[in-house]
């Protein structure tokens, strides 16, 4: 069995490090706040004291973490990053949401040393995380996708092949720039309904008939009725997705893009930071 390390153990990490260890996976894991390393140390998991120490002690590393900033420390910090630790013939996931250029940067950082880098980004939140309802995009050489694809398999659902480094990325901010723009339109529309004399659930559920609904729409359209923003995918995330989605897309090639971000920075402005990204539906109370 292979040995596997988890570094990041957020919202989304802790949960697939869970499934991982409840798998029986033999699972090393560090996070930078070490306390949140202890749930999983109940739950079978080794506490390591770096990256380093699990690259040193695994043969698969997974990351999970905010942005490309934390990625680049994680994995290439001289003295505790993964990469430090890493013997050759060793495979790097990295499952955050980060630019493509990032990707496409730290793919060949990790071959000079012989390790391969597999880019795994996913679609799906905290609920997917725990069941197993993840899909994932899948980028780099092929080989190490084959080897890296059996240890994601207990994470997921849809394992898609999209090419090469930085094309995961690419994909997984192509689908949050349609999100994001979808929880804009929402969060209008039901205050525009609310506003309305008709009853806001029966609009939404007759809408559910036709064909502009979408899978996720019955998820974004009950928290807003319910103003109930507990955050799964808090404003700070998706914000910092629309900012990659923007530099990938050019600026002013994305107007609407550009349009829905300047919302989130509004909702950022207005203290719903660490808010569900629905909580965008409180701008038009
Ligand atoms: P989160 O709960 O905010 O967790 C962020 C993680 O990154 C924490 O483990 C944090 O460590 C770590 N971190 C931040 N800066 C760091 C640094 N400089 N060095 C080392 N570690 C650092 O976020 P999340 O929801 O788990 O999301 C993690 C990633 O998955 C993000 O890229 C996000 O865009 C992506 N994602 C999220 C969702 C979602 O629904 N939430 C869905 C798909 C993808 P501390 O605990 O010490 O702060």
């Amino acid at each position: 069995m292979p040995k596997i390390a988890f570094l990041g153990l957020g919202a989304m990490g802790s949960r697939l490090a869970k499934n991982l260890v409840d798998g029986g996976a033999d699972l090393v894991v560090w996070n930078r706040s070490p306390e949140k390393t202890k749930p999983l140390v109940e739950a079978g998991a080794q506490a390591v004291k770096s990256p380093r120490e699990a690259g040193e002690a695994a043969d698969f590393v997974l990351a999970m973490v905010a942005n490309d900033e934390a990625s680049r420390e994680v994995w290439l910090d001289a003295e505790t990053g993964a990469l430090a630790g890493m013997a050759r013939g060793k495979t790097a996931v990295e499952i955050s949401t980060l630019q493509p250029k990032w990707v496409r940067e730290l793919g060949p950082k990790l071959s000079e040393k012989g390790v391969d880098l597999v880019e795994a980004p996913v679609s799906g939140t905290l609920p997917q995380a725990e069941n197993a309802g993840l899909v994932f995009f899948l980028g780099g050489k092929k080989d190490a996708i084959d080897r890296a694809e059996p240890v994601l398999k207990p994470l997921g659902k849809s394992f898609q092949r999209v090419g090469d480094w930085g094309d995961g990325a690419t994909v997984k901010l192509a689908t949050n720039a349609i999100l994001g723009v979808n929880v804009a339109a929402w969060a209008e529309v039901i205050a525009m309904l609310n506003r309305a004399p008709v009853d806001t659930q029966t609009a939404v559920d007759a809408i559910s008939q036709t064909s502009v609904w979408a899978p996720n729409f019955g998820y974004l359209t009950s928290t807003m009725i319910k103003g109930d923003f507990s955050p799964k995918f808090p404003v700070e995330l998706i914000d910092k997705d629309f900012r990659y989605a923007l530099a990938l897309a050019g600026e002013d090639k994305a107007p609407l893009v550009q349009h829905v971000h300047e919302t989130f920075q509004r909702a950022i402005a207005e203290g719903l930071v660490a808010e569900n990204m629905t909580a965008l539906a409180k701008l038009y109370r």
